[in-house]
Parts: structure tokens; C-alpha cells; sequence
């Protein structure tokens, strides 16, 4: 979908303003648009103004994951579309992360935010995380989605999305929409791992959503946590450079509300164990 959107909306003579976080299928996007690539420090709104306000280009596109698929922050979403409306840009934002999860049912990271529909804004959602079925979507004002239609290659040479997928997601949007308790349990989850790993050795990032990284540093290191979890039925994915930046490699907790507080507890004492 981000391969479709970005080079629909933007090319040679634009300027695209990218988190220097984004998801690698956003940075592909970019050069596969040959717009100008302007990138910005995680979440800094500051010298993002600033790039925006020294920028010739005709049009500008704020691109941005809305929770940090490896760090599992949020995105300053407000901000951002502020400084769209200011600057004359798009804002296109990836909520793979949040859709499905975060706002009130679910509805994603601009709910959470109590951001409206602005016609500058491009939301994008996949659907193979929370909505466990495969693909994604992307919504907006009425004229920038018929465009996509047109313009969107990689949505126009594919193969529509299978009826089996459509069917699994008409009953995951029912569970998304009736999931409040799933929800809940979820925060549970992350709150209970956040106290109890707070006095560890390893420090965890300031991540208030599901993807709970324990930064653990050496690359060596974080291989050999991740195994040793692993052998006690635990598996937790050690993740490194060039995916994360250097020094910082880390094990990427990924809670879900199907994971049941015994669960948990066996996480947080092998951490500590391994500590
Ligand atoms: C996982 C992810 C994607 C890709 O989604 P798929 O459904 O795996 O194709 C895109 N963007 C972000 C931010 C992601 O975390």
C-alpha cells in the first residue's frame, strides 16, 4: 500500500519529510517516487519546521509511521498535521501498529489522538497485525482516494485481494469493534511488564503500547538473551543493526491479549533470571 500511495501523490520536483525511523517499506517508497528525500530525528518536530520551511518544492509529504514499529512509540500526530496545515503538505501516516488497538474500539492512532478527518491526511492501515488477515487500507478525503484508484500502481497491477481475506476481516472488524475487554487485557499486560521490569539491568523504552522493546545493546548479547528464552519456551525475537540503530540491538516484546498473565510472569523471571 505504501509503495502505491507515496509515488501516487509525489515525484520528481516534490519533497517528501520522513521520520528517520520509519518502516522500510516507507523509505522504499520514497526513492521509488524520486521525489527529494528529506529525513528528520525520530519524532523532532522542530527541525521537521524547519526542513518544511526551507524546502523550494512544489508539493510536500510528511510520512510517518504512527506507533514506531521498533521502538513502539507513538508519532507527535498532532503536531505533525499542524505543520501540515501550515506548510501546504500531505500527511501520510502509517498505523500499522495502532489500527485495530489503539482509540476508542480500536479505530487506530488518530482516534487515540482525537485528530478529525483533514483532507490532507492519508491514513493507512494494515491488516495483518491486529486484524489478523493480510493486506491493507488506506483512507481519506473522497478526491485523494479516487486518485490513488487511478494513480496507485501497485493497487492497479495486482491481483485483487482474495474473497477469503474479505470474509476473515468482516469477523476480525466485528472482534476489533467488540474488543474493549481484549483491550484492556492488552494494557494490562504492558503495565504489569513495565513495573516489574523496571528495576532490571536492562532498560526498557519509554513505549506505552504493545511492541515493548528491552534494549539490551551488545548484538552478541541480545542473540544469546533471545536463545536462552527460547529454550524455556519463550520466544522473543532478538532484533539488530542495520534494523535498529547501532549499539542499541534489543529483544522486541510484542504482547497481545492472548497472551494471559502467566505468560507474562514466566517472561519476567527468566528476564530476570537472565539478567
Ligand atoms: C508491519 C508493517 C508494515 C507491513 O505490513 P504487512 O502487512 O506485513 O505488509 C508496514 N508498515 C509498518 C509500520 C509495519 O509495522
Amino acid at each position: 500500500a505504501n509503495l502505491g500511495i507515496v509515488p501516487a501523490l509525489v515525484g520528481r520536483h516534490d519533497a517528501v519529510f520522513s521520520d528517520r525511523l520509519n518502516h522500510a517499506s516507507l523509505i522504499d517508497a520514497v526513492q521509488l517516487s524520486r521525489a527529494d528525500s528529506q529525513r528528520y530525528p525520530h519524532g523532532d518536530l522542530t527541525v521537521l519546521e524547519r526542513l518544511l520551511a526551507a524546502s523550494p518544492a512544489r508539493r510536500k509529504l510528511i510520512l510517518s509511521d504512527a506507533v514506531f514499529s521498533m521502538d513502539g512509540d507513538l508519532a507527535p500526530l498532532p503536531g505533525l498535521l499542524a505543520l501540515a496545515e501550515r506548510f501546504d503538505a500531505w500527511l501520510v501516516v502509517d498505523d500499522a501498529h495502532g489500527f485495530g488497538v489503539l482509540g476508542r474500539q480500536g479505530r487506530g492512532s488518530l482516534d487515540h489522538f482525537n485528530l478529525p478527518a483533514a483532507r490532507r491526511l492519508v491514513y493507512m492501515g494494515t491488516l495483518g497485525k491486529a486484524a489478523g488477515a493480510a493486506g491493507a487500507f488506506v483512507a481519506g478525503d473522497a478526491t485523494v482516494i479516487e486518485w490513488l484508484e487511478q494513480r496507485a500502481r501497485s493497487y492497479i497491477f495486482t491481483t485483487a485481494a482474495s474473497p477469503i481475506i474479505a470474509c476473515a476481516l468482516t469477523a476480525s472488524l466485528d472482534l476489533i469493534a467488540a474488543g474493549d475487554a481484549r483491550r484492556q487485557h492488552l494494557w494490562q499486560l504492558v503495565a504489569q511488564l513495565r513495573a516489574e521490569l523496571a528495576d532490571t539491568r536492562w532498560q526498557l523504552l519509554p513505549s506505552p503500547t504493545a511492541i515493548q522493546p528491552v534494549i539490551i545493546g551488545d548484538n552478541h548479547d541480545a542473540l544469546r538473551v533471545a536463545s536462552a528464552l527460547f529454550e524455556r519456551a519463550l520466544w522473543v525475537p532478538a532484533i539488530r543493526p542495520p534494523t535498529v540503530p547501532r549499539g542499541t540491538a534489543r529483544l522486541r516484546v510484542s504482547l497481545t491479549a492472548a497472551h494471559s498473565e502467566v505468560d507474562l510472569a514466566r517472561l519476567v523471571d527468566a528476564l530476570r533470571a537472565l539478567a
